[in-house]
């Protein structure tokens, strides 16, 4: 068995099966260790089976990282019209969602099936069910001992990923081989992930588990407008996900459930044209009539039987209010069981943002998921594993 390689990529996942193949691509030799039975697992599961691969409107704004101006490099160097030509070079067939979303119409195993390709074009190698035991320094290079062999290389790409979907079972590997060579790592947490709440509004939440609407979500000077759904826990949908990457544990959210609209004034509208309709019934000409009879029961369940005509400037003035700019404090989030990413991890500011190899320890590159780098929801988190292991491939 060879135990000599140019390049160890630890993680084969999205980001290090298209750094492990393009790292190939320019004759170096590489290994990756993968530690559970298959490669790029959470590809499989992604974008609900299809894989939301990459977005056509692709900006640094898209990311959140400590240092903003992090991913620019990397974005530059591969875009997503790269991918894109990669996927249909491939005649893997797509189409575009709400919001430049690309997805595979077919199943999200084309999008493995092409990496693992190009992977055994190029000559890479692939060992799963690796166990590392260790990584040390030597000889100016890098040993990796597993359960089955000792390995040496040039460099070692750490592509683990992040904590997300315990049945994987996620290892802190990266992170603590960032600790071990002196690189800080910023505080983790789950996000683009749904939220939990407790006492009432769980019940209320729970009984419009199901209700989609489109809604506003705001956190901070931060907003998505997006699908809002009802859980049996709390609240979920892609509004809820986006707002995660921004929101602070025990901060509540504002939620705008008439985006489009001034509340109050609709009201008012609303009380001249329907005078004799009842606050409740109005309501349910804007929201599904289930969601208009709880909230409206929440808030004021006086106003509930209340002619529209009846209403005084000052009651519909307060439900307009509840309307547009509802604050919702969330008990928590459903956590890393169902996240989709990790928020944090290795600090960018040990970074290279060109070539992705540590500041402090040559020969030592982190890309992906692990890096301090979280996208939006819609394909921009797979467009940072492609980007940033290309970055870092094309500097091996
Ligand atoms: C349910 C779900 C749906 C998602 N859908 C989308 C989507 O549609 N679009 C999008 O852009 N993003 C999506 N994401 C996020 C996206 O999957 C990740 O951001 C992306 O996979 C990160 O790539 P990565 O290579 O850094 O990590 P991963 O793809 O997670 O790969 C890391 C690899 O490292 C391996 N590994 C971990 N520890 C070790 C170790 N100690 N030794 C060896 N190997 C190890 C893991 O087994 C894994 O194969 C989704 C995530 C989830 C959970």
């Amino acid at each position: 068995m060879n135990t000599q390689f140019d390049v160890i990529v630890v993680g084969g996942g999205a980001a290090g099966l298209m750094c492990a193949w393009q790292a190939a691509l320019r004759d170096k030799r590489v290994l990756v260790l993968e530690r559970s039975n298959k490669i790029g697992r959470k590809i499989l599961m992604s974008g609900g089976g299809r894989c939301n691969f990459t977005n056509l409107f692709v900006t640094s704004d898209n990311f959140i990282c400590s240092n903003p101006h992090f991913v620019k490099s990397a974005l530059k160097q591969y875009t997503q019209y790269d991918f894109i030509a990669l996927v249909e070079a491939h005649n893997i067939a797509y189409h575009e969602r709400d919001h430049g979303q690309l997805f595979c119409d077919g199943k999200a195993k084309e999008i493995v099936s092409m990496l693992q390709a190009e992977c055994d074009a190029s000559g890479v190698q692939i060992k799963t069910r690796a166990l590392i035991d260790d990584l040390s320094v030597q000889n100016g290079g890098y040993q990796i001992k597993t359960d089955r062999a000792v390995f040496s290389t040039a460099s070692v790409v750490i592509a683990t990923g992040g904590l997300s979907i315990p049945s994987m079972e996620p290892t802190p590997f990266g992170y603590d081989v960032a600790r071990q060579f002196g690189m800080p790592v910023l505080p983790i947490r789950a996000s683009l992930v749904p939220y939990t709440f407790s006492g009432k509004l769980k019940e209320i939440f729970g009984r419009l588990s199901g209700n989609a609407i489109a809604a506003t979500l705001s956190s901070g000077k931060t907003s998505f407008t997006d699908p809002l759904l009802f859980t049996h826990r709390g609240l979920s949908g892609p509004a809820v996900l986006q707002i995660t990457n921004y929101w602070q544990p025990r901060q509540s959210v504002s939620v705008d459930l008439l985006p489009d609209d001034n509340a109050f004034e609709l009201l008012v509208e609303a009380r001249q044209s329907h005078p004799k309709m009842s606050l409740r019934n109005v309501l349910g000409l804007h929201l599904p009539k289930n969601i208009a009879q709880e909230l409206l029961t929440l808030w004021f369940p006086e106003l509930a039987q209340k002619p529209m005509g009846d209403c005084a400037n000052r009651e519909l003035r307060a439900l307009g209010e509840q309307l547009n700019q509802w604050q919702v404090l969330p008990s928590g989030t459903e956590g890393y069981r169902t996240a989709e990413v990790t928020l944090g991890g290795v600090d960018t500011d040990a970074l290279s943002s060109k070539t992705m190899e540590s500041k402090v320890q040559p020969g030592l590159y982190f890309i992906g998921e692990i890096v301090d780098v979280t996208g939006h929801l819609g394909g921009f988190n797979f467009q940072w594993a492609w980007s940033s292991a290309y970055a870092c491939a094309h500097a091996l």
